[in-house]
């Protein structure tokens, strides 16, 4: 198929009969819903934009030649990388970064996934068979050009007994039963951002499993959405009917999230990538090169969407000429946070690492520490738009208001920016704004921010475990350095 256009996606999406719930509402139709249609054409765009820029994002498949979306490259270079960045980039200034899952994200996930060999087929090739399954879901994803939703974390039930999977035996994601062609799973995970937007979910392991977890919940797969048994339950829509000029963001760009249940849903073996396999469930996502590989795509979504609030932020200053102090040191900060994940970007594409078999990701000591960062810095840079937004942010004009001609005068002469900025102008910064930060949707992209690559308490102290080799050694060499020096004074004196 190669690469689809938003109208064949559309097409594809109309004709699969998924149980996605929304409120007491089974969904008919995403494409037709009026509250998911904004987000099902957002992604149709996503599909145009391959064909509109082909040039930066479309290559060939190394099988067969085929046009596959650039997004499913697996880097062997550095310019593999910066190849891949001018893709990613395109893909995220679709939605200025605001929806987070665009399918390029699981894209450059799977193609990493299929590079690494070394860690899902196992030592000694334990796992050959569900590599194997996976390198061809990974053919399939790309020739299809499909969309994935994904879902890899278990809910919490009880927080004191969650990590005892004795205890909590029903909830977590698990085999019940095994046919001669397939396996069934019950069970529940959250939380699949883009579910009623997907073609296929896929389940890969988020955390390791804890140490009494019976082997049945060391899973890994891939289903197609209208598996029987398989209920998503999306969250209260964030969308917004009202125009784009009001809702420039939540009128088309919330991405949805689901949350996933599995009940007695069988998967055909085909489809299995890991199957009871704790080795290598526990290893393929800890210290693997998914993490430098995956932070790249989310690196540049991310300095898109901080980019795009400085951008943004200028604007509503100018808006009202605030020229002040803080506004200067306010939009001196957030440009700062834009600068950091520009550096990592460039450092980390610059010094690629090597993995196994000659595969590249950016270098992890340069990308890494973003993880955990950028969540925090999102969190700053909206209370830096509500700061200096102020009531701004509500008292601005709709577009039913300014279409009205009986309001519109008035508004032009109570309502105008600074300078000749008019009301239209002025209104249409602060409404961008507010959806931005305070509307529903606003709301839900800043607990994305906090969470899409797992809670940042956690991220910061994975770091510390797993990441710190190097700083541990020389932080301590100058510690030593200094006391060694401190000590000769002593004896001098
Ligand atoms: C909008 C949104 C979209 C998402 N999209 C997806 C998706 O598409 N696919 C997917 O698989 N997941 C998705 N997630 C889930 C996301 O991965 C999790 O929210 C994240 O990993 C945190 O897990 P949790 O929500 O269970 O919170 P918890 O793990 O309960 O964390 C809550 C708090 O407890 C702390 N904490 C947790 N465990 C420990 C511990 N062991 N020790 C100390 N402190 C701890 C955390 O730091 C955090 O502060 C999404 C989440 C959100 C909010």
């Amino acid at each position: 198929m190669a690469i689809r256009t938003g109208k064949q996606y559309l097409n594809d999406l109309k004709s699969t009969d998924r149980e996605i719930w929304l409120g007491s509402e089974r969904v008919t139709s995403v494409v037709e819903h009026p509250q998911l249609q904004g987000g099902a054409n957002a992604i149709a765009d996503y599909y145009d934009l391959h064909h509109r820029e082909a040039g930066s994002m479309v290559i060939q498949d190394p099988e067969n030649g085929e046009a596959m979306a650039a997004s499913h490259l697996q880097p062997r270079s550095r310019e593999d990388l910066q190849f891949r960045h001018q893709a990613l980039r395109q893909a995220a200034e679709l939605s200025m970064g605001v929806m987070g899952r665009t399918p390029d994200y699981m894209n450059a996930t799977f193609a990493g996934f299929a590079q690494d060999k070394y860690r899902w087929q196992g030592p000694e090739g334990r796992n050959e068979a569900g590599y194997e399954n996976l390198c061809n879901f990974q053919r399939r994803l790309r020739r299809e050009d499909l969309a994935l939703t994904h879902t890899l974390i278990q809910p919490t039930i009880n927080k004191a007994t969650d990590g005892n999977f004795a205890d909590n035996p029903i909830v977590p994601l698990h085999k019940v039963g095994e046919t001669s062609d397939s396996i069934i799973v019950s069970g529940a995970r959250i939380l699949a951002t883009l579910a009623p937007y997907a073609d296929v979910n896929t389940v890969y392991p988020g955390m390791p499993l804890p140490p009494d977890a019976p082997d049945e919940y060391a899973l890994s797969f891939s289903h197609s959405m209208d598996a029987p048994g398989l209920i998503f339950l999306c969250r209260d829509s964030a969308a917004s009917q009202a125009s784009a000029f009001d809702a420039p963001f939540s009128s088309r760009y919330d991405e949805q999230d689901g949350y996933c249940i599995f009940n007695n849903v069988e998967i055909p073996r085909s489809d299995v990538w890991i199957n009871g396999n704790r080795e290598i469930y526990n290893h393929v996502m800890m210290m693997s090169p998914w993490w430098p590989n995956i932070m790249q795509q989310t690196s540049i979504r991310a300095l898109v969407k901080l980019e795009f609030a400085y951008g943004m932020t200028l604007m509503m200053c100018e808006a009202v000429n605030d020229t002040s102090e803080r506004a200067m040191e306010l939009l001196g900060e957030i440009q700062h946070y834009v600068e950091m994940v520009r550096n990592a970007l460039v450092a980390g594409e610059a010094n690629p690492q090597v993995w196994e078999d000659g595969n590249v990701t950016c270098d992890p000591r340069a990308i890494h520490p973003l993880r955990a960062l950028i969540p925090q810095w999102f969190i700053r840079v909206n209370d830096i738009i509500k700061e200096l937004g102020s009531s701004k942010l509500l008292a601005s004009a709709s577009r039913a208001q300014l279409d009205s001609s009986e309001l519109k005068p008035i508004l032009d002469k109570y309502l105008p920016g600074a300078e000749d900025i008019s009301c239209e102008d002025r209104s249409a910064v602060f409404r961008l704004a507010w959806d931005f930060v305070g509307s529903s949707l606003g709301g839900r992209n800043e607990l994305y921010e906090r969470n899409y690559l797992g809670a940042t308490r956690m991220n910061h102290m994975m770091s510390q475990r797993l990441h710190s080799g190097n700083n541990q050694l020389r932080g301590k060499a100058l510690v030593e350095k200094f006391l060694a020096a401190a000590s000769a004074r002593g004896v001098q004196q």
